[in-house]
C-alpha cells in the first residue's frame, strides 16, 4: 500500500498518524470525513472532524458519541506523528470534507463521499492535488450521468402544477438530501410553506442554525388531507408506510441518484424518480481522478471494478479495496436520526 495508509478490518488506517479514517468500528481515534451513518460511528476515543460533522454526530448520537471530540476547520493543518493532516471541502453534504495526508514529500487523499454539481447547502469540493487519491464509486458505471438537479425539481414542480389537488410527497435521506431539495426548489423560485416529516426536523433545523437558507419549513404534526397541493418531505422509508396514507392519494417522488433505475424507483414506490444525487457521477469521477493528478487509485464503496478498469486504461495505477461496512451510498442513510 502507500507510506501513509494501509488497509485494516476496521477501515483505512494512518499508522504514523495513529488515526483510522471513517473506520466501521470503534477505534481509538478517528478521522471522520462527514455524518452518514455508515462513515461516522459512535464510540470511538477521539474523534477529529469538522464542527459541523461533529455537530451532527452529537445530534445523531448523543453528545457523548466519543471520548473527546478534536475540531478542525477547512484548510487547517494538524500534526499526528509527523504526518500533516488537514481537511478540504468534499461538497457532499453539509461540513464533508476530504482528508489530505502529508509526508515525506507524498501526499494522499481520502474523498470519503464528493460531487462536483453545485449545491445550496454545503461549501462547494475543492481539488486537492495529490500522488494517491482514495475514491468513492458509488455511481461508478457510465450508465450513470446525473442531470442538472434544476432539471429534477422542473418535474416536481411542473407534476405539482398538474395536479393541483395531490400532496407531493418527497422521499429524501435526513442529512444532506432534505436539505438540498429544499433549497433546490428555493432556488427554482419555490416560496411556500414546505413540510417535514418528524424525522427531518432536527438535521433541518439544524443546517438553518449555521446559515444555511431554507426558507419556511413546518412540521406535519398531525396534518393530512389538509396539505393537498403541498410538498411533503419524508424519509425514503415512509413513501410507501401507513403515514402516507394520511394524505389521501399522494403523488410519490424520491430524490436520488438511484432514481436513474427504473427497478430502484418501483422498489420505493416512486411514481415521480428525481434523480438528484450527492455523489460524483461516472463524468466527474474520471474527470476528478484526472484533475487530482494521482498516479494511484484506490477505489472504494461502488461499482469498483469498472473505475479500476478505466484507471488502468488510462494510464492509473488502480485498486479496488473491497472494503466492508460501506453501504452503496445514497441507501446507506435510514433516515432516522435517532439510528442514523
Ligand atoms: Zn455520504
Ligand atoms: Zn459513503
Amino acid at each position: 500500500m502507500s507510506d501513509l495508509l494501509t488497509l485494516t478490518p476496521e477501515g483505512l488506517y494512518s499508522p504514523e498518524a495513529g488515526a483510522h479514517i471513517d473506520p466501521v468500528r470503534p477505534v481509538e481515534k478517528a478521522i471522520i470525513t462527514h455524518g452518514h451513518a455508515d462513515h461516522a460511528r459512535a464510540g470511538h476515543g477521539a474523534v477529529l472532524a469538522t464542527r459541523h460533522t461533529l455537530d451532527i454526530m452529537a445530534i445523531r448520537y448523543g453528545e457523548e458519541f466519543c471520548g473527546q471530540a478534536q475540531e478542525i476547520g477547512y484548510g487547517d493543518r494538524l500534526n499526528l506523528g509527523g504526518v500533516e493532516v488537514s481537511l478540504h471541502p468534499a461538497g457532499h453534504v453539509l461540513g464533508s470534507a476530504q482528508v489530505l495526508l502529508a509526508a515525506k514529500g507524498q501526499r494522499t487523499v481520502v474523498s470519503g463521499d464528493y460531487k462536483r454539481q453545485a449545491d445550496p447547502t454545503c461549501v462547494p469540493f475543492e481539488l486537492v492535488p495529490c500522488d494517491t487519491f482514495v475514491t468513492e464509486a458509488t455511481f461508478g458505471l457510465p450508465v450513470f450521468r446525473h442531470p442538472p438537479a434544476s432539471e429534477e425539481i422542473a418535474k416536481l414542480l411542473a407534476s405539482l402544477e398538474l395536479f393541483p389537488e395531490q400532496t407531493h410527497l418527497v422521499g429524501a435521506y435526513a442529512l444532506g438530501k432534505a436539505q438540498r431539495v429544499i433549497g433546490e426548489l428555493r432556488a427554482a423560485g419555490y416560496s411556500k410553506v414546505i413540510y417535514l416529516h418528524g424525522a427531518l426536523e432536527k438535521l433541518t433545523a439544524y443546517y438553518e442554525s449555521q446559515g444555511v437558507k431554507l426558507g419556511p419549513v413546518e412540521p406535519v404534526g398531525k396534518r393530512g388531507k389538509e396539505l393537498a397541493g403541498e410538498i411533503v418531505l419524508c424519509p425514503p422509508g415512509q413513501l410507501g408506510d401507513r403515514w402516507a396514507r394520511r394524505f389521501g392519494d399522494p403523488v410519490a417522488a424520491m430524490a436520488s441518484g438511484w432514481m436513474r433505475v427504473r427497478a430502484r424507483a418501483r422498489q420505493r414506490g416512486a411514481e415521480l424518480p428525481l434523480i438528484l444525487s450527492d455523489h460524483a457521477d461516472w463524468d466527474d469521477l474520471c474527470r476528478t481522478i484526472m484533475e487530482t493528478g494521482a498516479e494511484q487509485i484506490w477505489v472504494t464503496h461502488g461499482a469498483e471494478d469498472a473505475l479500476v478498469h478505466w484507471c488502468e486504461l488510462n494510464g492509473r495505477k488502480a485498486r479496488p479495496l473491497n472494503m466492508i461496512g460501506y453501504d452503496d451510498g445514497e441507501d446507506a442513510d435510514s433516515g432516522q436520526v435517532a439510528n442514523g
